[in-house]
């Protein structure tokens, strides 16, 4: 795509001259009210027209300056990260076109996490890949090459549990530390046990969903990466449910909290 840094048409949309009836000229006056002025009482063949009017305003003038933008800035935070020579720690994912595994596009998103910065962002159409669920690897690889071409280096990268990404990481740039987001494995433990929770049997369960959904986020922003502590603390939810604070593991003895009052769970003798 041509891209024009003062907003000025790319030259193969530049052929429209006034006698075109879609073509509006400069100074035309564009602003809300007055399309909707233009849609009352409309006929098909009218809002046709204002429709590929307003898509030929769009490529013409909407998408080529906000390439533009977008392309300055990142250069500019490319070249910024690259001068203080520092690496980056990334967080990355997917979102697709349409829900379930039919998605025709898919984009694969990468962020700064510690300046909270999006640094690329690649789209992939599911026909250049093997399957729309193949369109998230992909996206990913394409992340980290152009990061790679420009002499960034990457450090460390937090993802969903996507069983092809963390194959890609491990085999591909095993130096680069593979984390898991603690939002999608909360949100998942939360999921379930609130469907558990949904039959008689084992209501006490759902009671317990978003405790134990908290103490994910808990067991991970308090371990400072350890995963033995985690885990340990983690599974520690097993015995504080039954009424059990103490005896959890070497690395995490026994709970934090003071005296408490829930909805414990008995266990089965
Ligand atoms: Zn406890």
């Amino acid at each position: 795509m041509n891209c024009q840094t003062d907003c000025e048409p790319a030259e193969d949309q530049m052929n429209c001259d006034d006698s075109d009836p879609d073509w509006i000229p400069d100074g035309a006056d564009i602003t809300e009210n007055n399309c909707n002025r233009m849609d009352a009482g409309n006929t098909e063949p009218d809002k046709a027209r204002n429709l590929t009017t307003y898509n030929r305003l769009q490529s013409t003038y909407i998408v080529p300056s906000t390439l533009s933008c977008w392309q300055f800035q990142q250069s500019v935070y490319m070249a910024n990260i690259k001068r203080n020579g520092s690496s980056i720690k990334l967080g990355g994912d997917a979102r697709c076109s349409s829900p379930g595994h039919t998605a025709k596009y898919g984009s694969y998103t990468v962020m700064d996490v510690q300046t909270a910065k999006v640094v690329d962002t690649q789209l992939v159409q599911s026909n250049e890949v093997k399957n729309s669920y193949n369109m998230e690897l992909e996206g990913l690889k394409r992340c980290l090459q152009f990061l790679q071409d420009d002499g960034v280096q990457v450090t460390d990268i937090v993802t969903d549990r996507h069983s092809q990404v963390k194959k890609y990481l491990r085999t591909d740039h095993p130096t680069v530390n593979h984390w898991f987001d603690v939002w999608h494995v909360a949100k998942g433990v939360y999921k379930k046990l609130e469907t558990l929770g949904k039959s008689k049997k084992y209501a006490q369960a759902g009671l317990w969903a978003r405790s134990v959904s908290n103490h994910v986020y808990w067991c991970a922003a308090s371990s400072e990466g350890n995963g033995e502590l985690v885990r340990q603390k983690w599974t520690s939810i097993l015995n504080h449910i039954t009424v059990i604070h103490e005896g959890h593991g070497d690395l995490f003895q026994s709970c934090q909290h003071g005296d408490i009052s829930r909805n414990w769970i008995k266990p089965v003798i």
